[in-house]
């Protein structure tokens, strides 16, 4: 049964003022309500004026999409109420959106041997951010809700997808390849509480759809969806129809709750802003072109063809853009792929154990003090145990390779060291040589263990085993 998923995906724009009123957009560490005037608050008589630097950044967002930038773009009220909207409407986008048709191209198998998806953007339009609504507990079990306006009025971007993801899986890869793009433009961040909102539209063959809306994260998005396609699965078998119908996420059951049967647009009694002029856009076009920097996918295809690394690691070094600069400036003086090795497979997992971002990281090795790592490891200075060991201490504690490598005793052994080591484990071990030379091959890797144990990882394991195996084999 063919499952078709199309996300609304809300991203908050990283201007220094709101939409429509110059409150800070810092409000994300700050105290409830405090980043607020009477036109975020929707107090009567207060006018909007729009920010042109937030809509310069979606028209960014759009030409970054692919997306036909329109001719004008004109604001509309969006009628509803509610608690964390106090003016009683919202003001958006409707029939003149910033832009349309779009083309995201994200990594994922297409069926037909190609493992790159096209997943086409109907529109990309602006609206503001109403405030945020706070439950003790959870929202079906809460007595009372708080409200914090300090989020009314934030600029969002709003990026609609077409129906065209086939999995939870691929909702998530589409996410994270939309974040890549939109921190490549400097236009968002990603780490910041609630910087992304989606609304996940989906349906299983042969039923209507359901959206669950305002899902904060990539993992609740994949998670909602899951649990959607077994819940709608289960009525279609049971011969029941899905219900066309707003759902809300809960993310601590993981789970999803009808709210309401589904709104339409002729509920909200849509009608142009009247205190907002239509804004040309279309005479801003060019000089944002030139604003776009090269985005993931060029320079994924840059990396493959200039570095000869592999389509793996490309991509997983071009994904987050300080990694990719990290990436280029160590490249640039020791060789790429190993550089490559040692960045998108070690560094990047020490990255996420700790929860450390690329920047943070880059201040504790600077790139130059990585090259130092690489070029000891490079040179047999140091095994690749050690260099492992010299970047976890640089970011746990700090230093410089070259002390850590005297104070931890890092050096490697030289070969005599080494061969003395062997001999003495191949004299202690008698009974298991025989073994090995039964046919049990697996003891090797008890002998390799021995001698590790004696040069306290300072020989490098292969070439270990490697002795090891000569010189059984010769009889020695
Ligand atoms: P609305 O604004 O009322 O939610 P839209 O027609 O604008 O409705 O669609 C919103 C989202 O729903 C889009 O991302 C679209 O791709 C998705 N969508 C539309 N039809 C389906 C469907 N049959 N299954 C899954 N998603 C769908
Ligand atoms: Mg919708
Ligand atoms: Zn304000």
């Amino acid at each position: 049964m063919e499952v078709k998923i199309g996300l609304e995906c809300h991203a908050q724009l990283l201007t220094k003022s709101k939409l429509f009123c110059s409150c800070s957009t810092d409000y994300h560490n700050a105290d409830p309500n405090t980043h607020v005037c009477a036109t975020c608050l929707g107090l009567p008589g207060a006018l909007p004026v729009v920010n042109t630097r937030a809509i310069g950044y979606a028209i960014k967002i759009a030409l970054a999409l692919g997306c036909e930038v329109q001719e004008e773009t004109i604001f509309y009220r969006k009628n509803y109420y509610y608690p964390d909207l106090p003016r009683g409407f919202q003001i958006t986008q409707y029939d003149f959106p910033i832009a349309f048709n779009g083309l995201v191209r994200i990594e994922s198998d297409s069926g037909d041997g190609s493992k790159e998806r096209e997943i086409r953007i109907t529109r990309v339009h602006m609206e503001e951010d109403p405030g945020r609504l706070a439950y003790k507990g959870t929202i079906d079990s809460a007595k009372y809700s708080l409200v914090d306006y300090n989020r009314s009025g934030m600029p969002l971007v709003e990026i609609v997808t077409e129906p065209d993801l086939k999995s939870p899986k691929e909702a998530r890869i589409f996410l994270g390849k939309l974040r890549s793009i939109l921190e490549y433009l400097d236009v968002y961040d990603g780490d910041l509480e609630g910087a992304m909102r989606v609304d996940a539209n989906i349906s299983i063959e042969g039923g209507d759809r359901a959206e669950v809306k305002n899902i904060s994260s990539y993992k609740g998005v994949e998670r909602a969806l899951l649990f959607e396609i077994t819940r709608q699965k289960n009525l279609l078998r049971r011969g029941l129809n899905v219900r066309l119908e707003t759902r809300h996420y809960d993310e601590v059951r993981g789970i999803t709750l009808s709210m309401r049967t589904k709104e339409f647009e002729h509920d909200y009694r849509y009608f142009p802003e009247p205190d907002l002029v239509p804004i040309c856009i279309s005479d801003r076009v060019e000089a944002v072109r030139q604003e776009i920097p090269e985005l993931p996918d060029e320079k994924r295809k840059r990396f493959l063809a200039l570095y000869s690394i592999t389509p793996e690691h490309a991509s997983s070094l071009t994904y987050d853009l300080p990694i990719a600069v990290y990436y280029e400036a160590v490249a640039s003086k020791i060789d790429p792929r190993l550089s490559a090795t040692w960045i998108a497979d070690v560094l990047k997992g020490e990255l996420n154990y700790r929860s450390i971002s690329m920047r943070e990281a880059s201040k504790r090795i600077p790139h130059d003090e990585f090259v130092t790592i690489l070029r000891s490891l490079e040179q047999g200075v140091i095994t690749e145990r050690g260099a492992t060991t010299i970047i976890r201490a640089m970011l746990d504690k700090g230093g410089k390779p070259e002390e850590i490598i005297k104070i931890k005793g890092l050096a490697s052994m030289g070969s005599e060291e080494t061969e003395k080591i062997i001999y003495g484990v191949l004299k202690d071990n008698k009974a298991v040589i025989a073994d090995y030379k039964a046919g049990k091959k697996e003891t090797l890797n008890f002998l390799v263990g021995q001698v590790m144990k004696h040069t306290q990882g300072r020989a490098d394991p292969k070439e270990v085993s490697r002795l090891i195996r000569d010189k059984i084999e010769s009889g020695v």
